[in-house]
């Protein structure tokens, strides 16, 4: 699992809880995680959508 905004690998909990949080765009099935950082660098969900490349 990889932060869809900077690409740092994402590490995971003995539960297989990974550490981020997972956000969907409008529309679309695919999941994008992001990581603690990165939930901090953008406010809203909106500007973290902005930021996955
Ligand atoms: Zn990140």
């Amino acid at each position: 699992m990889k932060c869809a905004i900077c690409q740092e690998t994402l590490g995971e909990t003995f539960l297989e809880k990974v550490k981020g949080t997972i956000i969907r765009k409008p529309g679309a099935s695919k999941p994008y995680t992001i990581c603690n950082n990165c939930q901090k660098k953008f406010k809203s969900k909106e500007e973290m959508l902005n930021g996955i490349k």
